[in-house]
């Protein structure tokens, strides 16, 4: 089996080409760097099974040969990221997700597509199940991402219905681990370095809004089922064990036994309040359920952290 992988030098491509080896698929690998990096492959370089193409996914993507799957991950994914990146984020979403569908269709592979809880928007509904249409801002500053995955599921279920190709979209929520980028401004890379550094650590608002958070092992996890499964709807993946960020930065600081206090920041525009995922269908269909804990999850991804800060 041939799996093409877009974004595959992100943190989560590189997880699932990762997993993909370990069951011994050959990997294709696509990323431009503009968020991802060299360093989440660099352990991969000379693995006969593994090749890397550095490309644009929102150009025209070439690849020879046989490809069993597409997995569609490439686009920049945190909130400082899509707002430095906002045209980029809209192309990757909109024309990136065209050309992985075209090629998949050319190949006779199936297609993965990475979605996201930014679907649900601000969401009215909670928990959040696949069945709720979301609450998005097209406008706001999110919306270039937020509206270019929902234009993705659009496209994607399109080539579906119209083109009968095997297809699946993972939602996918809050997740955490090794790679992520230090300073790529999520809320667990940054309070985790912050505490580390004996920084305050930045709440934003008043710390009530909530996420829950899945270790990135227990998400792949989850992914690989749904590829290998026959279900084509929208399906969440992530830990609905929810907690306000106040307590997160609460957590982080006992956990690192840090000096760190709390410093409070305005809440950016259309900052979800709350998010948590039914995760019925993932039970049901694919009998996946996150087996990571918050405390082993979070100990891992603070070692990684003490590395990188420590320059290795
Ligand atoms: N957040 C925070 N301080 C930070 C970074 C993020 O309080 O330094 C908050 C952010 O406002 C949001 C939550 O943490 O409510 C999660 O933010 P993240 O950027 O990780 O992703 P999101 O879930 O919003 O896509």
């Amino acid at each position: 089996m041939t799996a093409v992988v877009t974004g595959a030098a992100g943190f989560l491509g590189s997880h699932l080409s990762d997993r993909l080896l370990a069951e011994g698929f050959r990997v294709i690998a696509i990323d431009n760097f503009i968020t991802g990096t060299p360093d989440n492959i660099a352990h991969l370089a000379g693995n006969p099974d593994f090749r890397f193409i550095r490309h644009n996914v929102s150009e025209f993507i070439f690849v020879p040969g046989q490809v069993d799957y597409v997995f569609h991950f490439a686009s920049p994914a945190s909130p400082i990221d899509y707002l430095e990146h906002p045209i980029p984020t809209l192309k990757v979403g909109a024309l990136g997700t065209h050309n992985s569908l075209g090629l998949a269709k050319d190949k006779r592979a199936k297609f993965l597509l990475a979605s996201t809880s930014e679907c649900y928007g601000d969401p009215l509904v909670h928990p959040q199940n696949e069945d709720y249409w979301g609450n998005v801002n097209p406008i706001g500053p999110r919306g270039v991402y937020d509206e270019a995955k929902r234009f993705a599921e659009a496209m994607t279920m399109a080539y579906h219905r119209y083109h009968g190709m095997d297809t699946k979209i993972v939602r996918i929520f809050n997740t955490y681990g090794p790679r992520m980028r230090l300073r790529d401004g999520r809320v667990v890379p940054c309070f985790i370095s912050q505490a580390l550094s004996n920084e305050p650590l930045t709440v934003f608002g008043d710390g009530s809004q909530t996420r829950s958070f899945c270790y990135v092992s227990d998400l792949i996890d989850g992914i690989f089922r749904l590829a290998t499964s026959e279900h084509h709807g929208p399906i969440n993946i992530g830990n609905p064990v929810e907690m306000t960020i106040k307590e997160f930065a609460e957590r982080i600081i006992e956990i690192t036994e840090s000096n760190s206090g709390i410093v409070y920041k305005d809440l950016p525009i259309d900052d979800p309040k709350v998010r948590q995922p039914d995760i019925t269908r993932a039970r049901t269909k694919l009998r996946w359920q996150p087996k990571i804990d918050f405390q082993s999850g979070i100990r891992e991804t603070i070692e990684y952290f003490k590395g990188r800060l420590a320059g290795n």
